[in-house]
């Protein structure tokens, strides 16, 4: 029988930022393909469970705020714990501050920077060293922006996070390709969720946004679970350092 390059079955991904909004869609749909599931949250994520033991795959709850750095190691080893090894890390969770550039302050930078780039960094240094002592292969999917590609308006610190991010992505890609380890990312476009509520929120801004998306809509959770499969999968396995873009045609204008 020729195996289907999407199926994720017998792997475990972990999913960082999985009680809601992009995450949560992703965790389910890595475990649609497959996969049991580690979702790390501040707070107890029932309907992420629900929905993830839904497809009949096991799902596995980790506490922790990934921008304190004693976290990272309780979340690989929670995870190897529980099901004796690691496989995928979607590093998804993130956070958004807006301000004016003239009156930003020190810690909205921090904070952003924080969480969106230096526990990335380590969590994925954590990941890959298993990986290393598993001798298999792995998957990382960093969760970029458009402002990964443009500056944005109001929000310095996280566009300087998601910029940084992609030529993390590269850097990450460029050595642990070696140690078959494929580090990719996936950029969003506007989507409805709690990040962008502030944006919906203004009916002009909402309408000018949607008016330059070739889609004609603004983009929903579920979108991104087909390309987060994809970068997980046997599939994608000569792409490396890549960010795809998941945006409804917006970069492409
Ligand atoms: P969201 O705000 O609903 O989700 C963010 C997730 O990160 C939540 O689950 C939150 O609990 C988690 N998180 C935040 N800080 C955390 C911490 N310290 N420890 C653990 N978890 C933490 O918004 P979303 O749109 O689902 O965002 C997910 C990712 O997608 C983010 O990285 C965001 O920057 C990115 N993104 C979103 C859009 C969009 O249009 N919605 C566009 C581009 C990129």
């Amino acid at each position: 029988m020729v195996r289907n390059p999407f199926d994720l079955s017998g792997k475990v991904a972990i999913v960082t930022g999985s009680n809601t909004g992009l995450g949560q869609s992703m965790a389910v749909g890595l475990a649609q393909a497959g996969a049991d599931i580690v979702g790390v949250a501040r707070r107890e994520q029932l309907e992420t469970e629900q929905k993830v033991s839904a497809t009949g795959r096991r799902f596995h709850s980790i506490l922790a705020d990934v921008s304190q750095m004693t976290s990272i190691d309780s979340i690989i080893n929670g995870s190897v714990e529980r099901f004796s090894k690691i496989d995928i890390l979607v590093n998804n969770a993130g956070i958004i501050r807006r301000n004016d550039a003239l009156d930003f302050s020190e810690q909205d930078w921090d904070e952003v920077m924080d969480i969106n780039i230096k526990s990335l960094f380590f969590l994925s240094q954590a990941f890959a060293r298993q990986i290393i002592v598993q001798g298999t292969q792995g998957n990382i999917i960093n969760i970029a922006s458009m402002l990964s590609f443009q500056g944005g308006i109001r929000v310095p610190s996280y566009t300087a996070s998601k910029s940084a991010l992609m030529g993390l992505t590269r850097a990450m890609a460029n050595e642990w390709a070696a140690h078959g380890i494929n580090v990719n990312g996936i950029a969003p476009g506007y989507m409805s969720t709690n990040n962008t509520a502030a944006l919906r929120e203004d009916g002009e801004r909402y309408q000018e946004i949607l008016n330059r998306i070739p889609a004609g809509r603004w983009g929903t959770s579920e979108d991104i679970s087909g390309p987060a499969v994809f970068l997980a999968s046997e599939a994608s396995r000569y792409i490396n350092g890549f960010i795809l873009a998941v945006d409804g045609g917006w970069l492409a204008r």
